[in-house]
């Protein structure tokens, strides 16, 4: 038996989107882009959505567009993927890291606090495998301070606190439509906003900076004409994703019910062992983007090896940021710098979690896991 740890679903009605548009003639952002971000943004239930490449560039361009930069200070977390961390150094910020709650594995609201400064600018929090990140403690925080918070929601399209979307929590949230994440484009992403000033930079940063309606105050001139009102980017999606996108947005719900019926399955299956299943903290709906599961008590990396052994495919989130080469040089960073991500690390494997495991997959990974452990 193989359960590899992830496989997109994809299906008929993504492949008849892609072929239309590549027969349609237009194939970089265009009509159907603005069809993706219109039903996203039904979805969430937000004013404005701002489809891009990538979560990366989503995060960038939230930093650029609320003119984060020099001098300035934005507090995030290690825990999370370099995307998050990296950004921060794009604009010439500094990224200071704090450390997460050991619950739902979310940036640490006292710590948050702590770590605040008169150059504190932003907070960016980590939804954590989707489970949203502590929404009430941080956004009081951030208002007692005016702060901004750019959400980095790339695991949590789908999830609620409160019985609200994540996507209308935060100043900006950032998505991810990567292959493995819970709907993809291939590559893409996305930034949700109830700010409509925001989304104007953003749209005007996704493409050089370029003013779409600039000719109109021309219009003796016509429509080839543009004007460059800022050193913009090239961070645009493009209809093929976009069409991809609509069809996925489409199984969303289902693909996330079908998540959280296996996670539950592993839930009562492993909850007896030597370990620490995720679980939902406070009134919040888990998009169980990922399933971490915490060995007390059996090497990690022994672990991923047996379970190689048995045909199953497992990874690890995250390596924390201040553990890499670059953070460490450049900040000065050791182990034991943040204790709390460094603990769930080296005890942390994610399972095969997606739409499309099957009932026997399901049941070798339950069995496999309680072999080896047990
Ligand atoms: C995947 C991921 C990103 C980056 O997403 P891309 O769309 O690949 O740029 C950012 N943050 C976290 C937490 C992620 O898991």
């Amino acid at each position: 038996m193989k359960v590899p740890y992830f496989k997109p679903y994809i299906g008929r009605e993504e492949e008849e989107a892609v072929l239309s548009v590549l027969r349609s003639g237009w194939l970089t952002m265009g009509p159907v882009t603005e069809e993706f971000e219109a039903k996203l943004r039904d979805y969430l239930g937000v004013k404005e959505v701002v489809a891009v490449s990538s979560c990366t560039a989503a995060l960038h361009l939230s930093l650029l567009a609320l003119k984060i930069g020099e001098g300035d200070e934005v507090i995030t977390t290690p825990f999370t993927f370099a995307a998050t961390g990296n950004v921060i150094m794009h604009v010439g910020a500094r990224p200071v890291f704090v450390d997460i709650e050991t619950k739902s594995y979310t940036i640490d609201p006292e710590g948050v606090k702590e770590a605040i400064t008169e150059r504190t600018k932003a907070i960016i929090p980590v939804d954590y495998a989707g489970h949203p990140y502590d929404v009430r403690a941080i956004s009081e925080i951030a208002e007692d301070h005016g702060l901004f918070v750019i959400e980095d929601a790339a695991h949590a399209l789908g999830a609620e606190y409160e019985g609200k979307k994540v996507g209308s929590l935060s100043t900006t949230t950032c998505f991810s439509f990567y292959p493995t994440k819970n709907i993809t484009t291939g590559e893409g992403g996305a930034i949700a906003t109830d700010d409509e000033r925001v989304a104007e930079r953003l749209r005007l940063l996704r493409l050089h900076g370029m003013s779409k309606d600039a000719w109109k105050r021309y219009t003796s001139v016509g429509k080839w004409y543009y004007e460059i009102e800022e050193c913009g980017w090239k961070y645009n999606m493009t209809d093929l994703q976009a069409a991809i996108g609509i069809k996925q947005l489409e199984r969303l719900d289902r693909f996330i019910e079908e998540r959280r019926r296996i996670a539950k399955i592993y839930n009562s299956e492993l909850d007896g062992l030597d370990v620490i299943t995720p679980k939902e903290f406070g009134n919040v709906k888990h998009a169980y983007h990922l399933y971490p599961l915490l060995l007390k008590d059996y090497d990690r990396d022994e672990f991923i090896r047996e379970l190689g052994r048995r045909g199953i495919g497992c990874s690890v989130h995250f390596i924390p940021l201040h553990l890499h080469p670059f953070y460490r040089k450049e900040f000065g960073f050791r182990p034991g710098d943040f204790p709390r991500s460094e603990w769930v690390y080296e005890r942390e494997v994610s399972l095969p979690l997606y739409p499309g495991l099957t009932d026997e997959q399901i049941r070798w990974v339950v069995e496999s896991v309680k072999e080896v452990i047990g």
